[in-house]
């Protein structure tokens, strides 16, 4: 018999199919099924306006046969089959040069991509097969057609013999070649798990005949395997149907099958568009960080499926990282799986989903934060940390998006709040917003200036991670009001008369704390001041950088540690006894007093979680007090 050649372009494609790499290869199964659902669909559509067409709705189906000892397996539908000429033009080539002209742009590792994401349709089975045999007969016709390749050469075509019209597509699987098993393919929990896995949404019913071990008749311990036709695929996808169609168990169920959770998301959001792009999004917000959410290895991103068929597990142009622990299911019709379509044109649909989705997480993220408090809570708690490094990433660019579900422990409330209520609950006339960092909420508790800025009745925010104060330093400002940490920055909750009084007593006794800042040494300033409630001293900085600032910083790798210094100022409570004392060596025991500096200064230091420079001459000036 004659063999025909393919077209040029054909074979070029089919020699990037065949040297695929392995992971890609199981899609054959998928691209085919589709090929099946879309002759069904053809008939099914037909059927609706033409009497002749006398299947019904459910007679429609998709078998699946292995053939173990042949090595092959056999997929058929019912479909609108092919006549002769659509055998040859449909399988003959692949007309469509776009996918051409894309594969000459790009390099060889984006062409393997594009075959796992988006495939290339009945070729894709040259990755396994060594041989490829379809025979067809179209809706119609009296005569079939047997279509045959084993790849590169050519094919051939030639009249045959079948009884109803659609499509017996018989792949012979190649040898297994060391690490390559295409014997793989001959088992049914293979195959089943292939059809969840892409196909699992295919409208009409995949069957095959699943092995099952019975006892024998009659007997009480001889086991023989039974072949039981199943459905393999479960049809209709849960994101097609309205929510309250769908009972809280199945999704729950859903969710921890799909994502491999042990425990039920906090939130499920399902969203429907029919806009510019129509698609259905199915979502879950999970209720615990995955063990390697904050490791390089995880990947975000969402299941892309085109018209109920798996396309992508993981689409990551559909996050946004700040909420990358999202999970869940894309699907659009928009998308075809074919790539002769521009990519741009995915590229493009693919954002347009991509915002819509964004916002609608963020919608239902707020709404959790104010009628599901306690979820929300949960949720921040797992993934918080994510949302304050998108408020800082990119120079603050999604920090508008990001500033309401932000949530910092309140000193007052002793729960999280977020900046919205902490200025609902603001005192009058207090100009700024307070924070004050440092390792754990309770050792923020006890720096000197959080009490004596609480005694007076005002709320802080307590940050306690390294990303915190770099977030809301990107953020600058809420509705207004500066953020101001407690421990830093000039807060000025004293009055006129004690900021005249405070001022009098740093220039009355400049001498002695120019003296005591010299014997310090790595101090930027000493002062004296009435803010410190009952402490004698205390640390506070001046400048951009925070002591806490100072501290992750420096924890980085690589970090040069003298270019990262805050410039401390030792503080000293002038309404303690202690000044007094400092006022009498000044006058009698100059070098004592050089001492005593340095003993303060390194407890205040201590009390605010900083190291001291030198802990043996500190526990050496302790003892000779002693
Ligand atoms: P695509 O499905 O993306 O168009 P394929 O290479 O998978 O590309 O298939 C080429 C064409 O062959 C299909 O468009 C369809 O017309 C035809 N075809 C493939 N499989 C079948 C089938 N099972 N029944 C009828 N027609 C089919």
């Amino acid at each position: 018999m004659e063999k025909k050649q393919f077209k040029t372009e054909s074979q070029k494609l089919l020699d990037m199919m065949i040297n695929s790499i392995y992971t890609h290869k199981e899609i054959f199964l998928r691209e085919i099924i589709s090929n099946a659902s879309d002759a069904i669909d053809k008939l099914y559509y037909r059927s609706l306006t033409d009497d002749t067409v006398t299947l019904k709705r459910s007679d429609y189906k998709i078998e699946i046969e292995i053939n173990k000892d042949k090595g092959q397996l056999v997929i058929r539908d019912n479909g609108c089959g092919m006549t002769k000429e659509e055998l040859e033009n449909n399988l003959g080539t692949i007309a469509k040069s776009g996918s051409f002209d894309f594969k000459k742009d790009n390099s060889e590792q984006k062409d393997v991509d594009i075959i796992g994401q988006f495939g290339v349709g009945f070729y894709s089975s040259f990755m396994v097969c060594k041989r490829v045999s379809v025979l067809s007969r179209a809706y119609g016709s009296d005569v079939a057609y047997r279509w045959e390749s084993e790849g590169v050469e050519g094919y051939t075509i030639e009249e045959a013999a079948k009884a109803e019209c659609g499509t017996e597509i018989t792949l012979t699987l190649k040898d297994d070649e060391g690490e390559e098993k295409y014997s793989e393919y001959l088992s049914e929990y293979k195959i089943r798990y292939l059809i969840k896995k892409y196909s699992d949404y295919i409208t009409y019913p995949i069957v095959m005949a699943m092995p099952e071990q019975r006892l024998k008749e009659g007997s009480e311990d001889e086991y023989e395997t039974v072949y039981e036709k199943q459905t393999l695929n479960s049809q209709k996808p849960l994101w097609k149907k309205s929510q309250d169609e769908v009972t809280k168990e199945e999704y729950d169920g859903f969710y921890k099958d799909k994502f491999f959770d042990f425990e039920s998301p906090l939130k499920v959001i399902s969203q429907k568009s029919e806009g510019l792009t129509t698609f259905e999004a199915l979502l879950f917000i999970p209720a615990h960080a995955p063990f390697d959410y904050y490791t390089k290895s995880f990947e975000k991103g969402l299941e892309l499926y085109s018209s109920g068929v798996m396309i992508t597990e993981k689409c990551k142009e559909l996050l946004p990282d700040y909420f990358s622990f999202v999970r869940g299911v894309v699907d659009s019709a928009d998308l075809t799986l074919n790539i002769s379509r521009e990519t741009l044109q995915h590229d493009r649909q693919l954002k347009v989903i991509a915002k819509a989705v964004e916002k609608k997480i963020k919608n239902e993220l707020l709404k959790m934060q104010k009628d599901e408090r306690e979820n929300y809570e949960k949720l921040f708690n797992a993934f918080g940390s994510q949302l304050k490094y998108g408020m800082y990433e990119g120079y603050g660019a999604n920090k508008e998006n990001l500033k309401d579900l932000i949530m910092f422990h309140s000193s007052k409330e002793k729960k999280l709040v977020s900046f919205k209520e902490y200025i609902e609950n603001m005192k009058e006339n207090q100009g700024a917003i307070y924070y004050a960092p440092g390792e754990t909420v309770d050792k923020i508790l006890m720096l000197p200036q959080v009490e004596a800025v609480m005694e007076k009745g005002y709320e802080i925010l307590l940050l306690t991670e390294d990303v915190d104060e770099f977030a809301i330093k990107m953020l600058h400002e809420y509705e207004g009001k500066e953020f101001k940490n407690v421990c830093a920055d000039a807060i000025d909750l004293t009055s006129e008369d004690d900021k005249a009084e405070k001022e009098k007593e740093n220039e009355k006794n400049k001498e002695l704390l120019d003296f005591m800042k010299e014997s310090i040494g790595d101090v930027f300033a000493v002062k004296l001041t009435n803010d410190l409630g009952s402490h004698p001293v205390s640390l506070s900085t001046e400048g951009e950088m925070s002591i806490e600032m100072e501290k992750v910083l420096s924890k980085m790798p690589g970090a040069d540690k003298s270019m990262m210094k805050a410039q401390t100022v030792l503080e000293i409570n002038m309404n303690h006894e202690i000044l007094s004392k400092l006022k009498l060596l000044f006058i009698n025991d100059k070098e004592k007093l050089g001492k005593y500096a340095k003993i303060l200064y390194a407890q205040a230091r201590l009390i605010n979680g900083l190291d001291i420079e030198n802990p043996s001459e500190y526990s050496r000036l302790v003892c000779e007090l002693m």
